[in-house]
């Protein structure tokens, strides 16, 4: 008998088996319907976004340095980086990383390093074609008294001091000496792409209490969940 007149055929065996064929199929149809309503196309859309997380410097390129520890600043970017990666994997977000690992960008020559090193991140990006960009970075400056996190944007680009607002508005409620508003920068990694980009500066290693924070892996998570807020904001998925 050939399978499709072995189905049908099972039809015919009585009423209680063709009942329970129809109360199968009734089942399967309503929860295939619960599941449309639950997820709504916004939920779907919303989704739908890359960020891409660039962890500054690395390599032969340390950045700044700790003013007592002399930690090197693409450690700690690198840390919070897989924080805030980890984070927005979570909510289901595509995240691509610049770096994963100690390394530089920049290939095996160290000639013209930084050069090729940015423009690795630039191409990064432009092959992710992200919605959000951030880069993470810790701060220095010559004088020892700065203290705090402040996200810089490109003047250009409304999205990105949208972005740059809100990771502020969170660095300013849950981390310290961090209520100094947004700042404009004249950064290259700003103008890489059309999309909402910014620099987080999320402290500063050339002052004492500052550096002994942003070493501690509790501070780190803070920082990330600062900026992982600050992002859900933005794509008003909370
Ligand atoms: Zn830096």
């Amino acid at each position: 008998m050939k399978r499709s007149n072995h189905f049908f055929a099972c039809f015919k065996k009585g009423p209680a088996i063709f009942l329970l064929v129809a109360i199968f199929l009734a089942m399967s149809f309503s929860i295939t319907l619960d599941l449309a309503s639950a997820t709504s196309l916004n939920e779907i859309e919303s989704l739908d976004y890359c960020v891409v997380v660039d962890a500054g410097h690395g390599g032969i390129d340390p950045g700044s340095i700790g003013y007592k520890t002399k930690v090197k600043e693409s450690t700690i970017n690198l840390a919070v980086s897989k924080l805030l990666e980890k984070k927005l994997k979570l909510i289901g977000l595509r995240v691509v990383m610049t770096r994963e690992n100690e390394d530089g960008l920049y290939g095996l020559s160290t000639a013209n390093y930084k050069k090729r090193d940015m423009q690795k991140r630039r191409d990064i990006i432009k092959e992710a074609n992200p919605q959000i960009v951030v880069s993470v970075h810790m701060n220095s400056y010559i004088r020892h008294n700065l203290r705090g996190a402040q996200v810089f944007y490109d003047k250009s680009s409304e999205h990105s001091e949208d972005l740059a607002l809100c990771i502020q508005d969170q660095f300013a409620e849950k981390l310290e000496k961090s209520d100094k508003g947004v700042a404009i920068g004249d950064y290259y990694m700003l103008k890489c792409t059309p999309s909402a980009s910014v620099i987080a500066e999320c402290g500063f290693l050339s002052n004492e209490e500052d550096e002994k924070l942003l070493i501690s892996p509790s501070y780190q998570e803070l920082i990330a969940e600062c900026i992982f807020a600050g992002i859900v904001n933005y794509l008003n998925l909370d």
